[in-house]
């Protein structure tokens, strides 16, 4: 990996981090973690699960499935899963995502995937995993943790086709080859940014050209408040080079890590090199955690029975809540930082979790002390995604486990942090 000896080698690390912070500053304000509210948690009690759970077992049941149902579920499982199908449903009819149960494997959440995934796409030396910089610390660790090499797409994300062309005709000139591109196009964990239409289609068109497989990661695309939504790229990808990240940590709730990743109908026009990189998952995935828990996969799957295989009803409450946040915290951040208008800027994300903070100053891992300590508030500085210096006058603001009032509260606890260091 480039280096940046201020990214934490790992998500365990940055979370370990945050934890210690807000272990030490308990009454602090946290608009660092990037977690679901916990307001809705409360349609999963155990009565609920255990409702999901005979749910399924009377759809398994009806199935003509001659084992007990519960007993199996108990058993050790089929490595690619238990619930493709309905998972597949719920892909087509939410995400617009047409994936036939036979491409679809049922992962220990998103993150699995991605693991999964690099490991078996980057298995050379001299394979590269692309990524924008900044990027989710969840994808570059387990690059990390995988042994494979990652490079940081240049610039911003404003051509992002382009930099793909431009990084992987670099790597061939070293002996090296681009494998893999690793992409958040809906509302990206840290920046919030979207990748519009157009750009999807270039980025699909140099992939294809240069062989290169889109991981197409998102578990923030349902998270939409404005707007009219984009095609994932798994949609508008004609030549096979997108495979697809799933999760129910965002929808659901992340306790039950339940995700999914689906292949191309063919892998850049080859049916059996498709169905070889799907058995070669499968061993991986074998050999990793064996199978999906078929318990959590049995109460996704009453969940999804009980909802007719669409989350958009579901997720409606939390949708509602996390614009109103975001517009809170858009309302205070220009609130407070208007006597300071052009020397701070953000972004006004129209979904997801986060957004971006543009300061005319670095922000490092003693900054965060700092706010914690004086000014009662914990943020994420931009750094801890990157893979090199350009973030580190930048943070990530989240607002998706926070309340109003902390928002308001928080932002202007920010913003005392901030006009103290601007005067210093
Ligand atoms: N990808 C991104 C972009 C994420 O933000 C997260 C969760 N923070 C994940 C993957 C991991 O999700 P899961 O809980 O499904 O492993």
């Amino acid at each position: 990996m480039q280096g940046n000896s201020m990214q934490p080698s790992s998500q365990a690390t940055v979370m370990n981090f945050l934890n210690e912070v807000a272990g030490r500053f308990p009454t602090a304000i946290s608009l660092a973690a990037g977690r679901p509210t916990e307001r809705f948690f409360d349609r999963l009690q155990p009565s609920a699960l255990l409702r999901a759970l005979s749910r399924y077992e009377q759809y398994a049941s009806g199935r003509g499935t001659k084992r007990d149902v519960m007993a199996s579920l108990l058993q050790y499982g089929r490595t690619a899963g238990m619930i493709e199908e309905l998972i597949s449903a719920q892909l087509s009819r939410d995400e617009g995502v047409v994936a036939t149960p036979d491409r679809l494997i049922v992962t220990a959440g998103c993150q699995e995937a991605l693991a999964l995934c690099l490991a078996a796409l980057c298995p050379e030396p001299g394979d590269v995993a692309l990524v924008c910089n900044p990027t989710y610390i969840g994808a570059t660790g387990a690059a990390d943790a995988s042994g494979v090499a990652i490079v940081a797409l240049p610039g911003n994300d404003d051509d992002l086709a382009a930099s793909v062309a431009h990084t992987a005709g670099e790597l061939r000139r070293q002996g090296r080859t681009a494998r893999v591109l690793y992409v958040i196009p809906d509302f990206d964990n840290p920046t919030g940014r979207v990748i519009d239409e157009a750009q999807r289609v270039a980025l699909l068109a140099v992939c294809a050209q240069q062989r290169i497989v889109v991981l197409e990661d998102n578990p923030y695309g349902m998270f939409r408040y404005d707007g009219q939504p984009v095609p994932p790229m798994a949609a508008l990808d004609s030549a096979g080079s997108v495979i697809y990240l799933s999760t129910y940590s965002k929808t659901l709730c992340p306790a039950l890590r339940v995700g999914s990743l689906t292949l191309p109908q063919t892998l850049f026009g080859d049916r059996t090199a498709r169905m070889q990189l799907f058995e070669e998952l499968t061993q991986r995935k074998s050999f990793l955690t064996v199978n999906t828990s078929q318990i959590a996969q049995a109460i996704v799957a009453g969940l999804l029975l009980e909802q007719d295989c669409s989350l958009r009803k579901w997720v409606q409450p939390a949708v509602d809540l996390y614009r109103d946040n975001r517009d809170t915290m858009l309302r205070q951040l220009d609130r407070v930082f208007a006597p300071l208008a052009g020397t701070i800027g953000w972004n006004r994300p129209d979904g997801g979790f986060f957004l971006s903070l543009d300061l005319p100053f670095r922000f490092d891992a003693e900054a965060v002390t700092a706010c914690a300590v004086e000014h009662g508030v914990i943020v994420m500085p931009m750094a801890f995604f990157a893979l090199d210096a350009s973030q580190d006058r930048r943070i990530r603001l989240a607002f998706s486990s926070v309340d109003a009032a902390q928002i308001a509260a928080g932002v202007s606890a920010l913003g005392a942090y901030i006009a103290q260091r601007i005067e210093q």
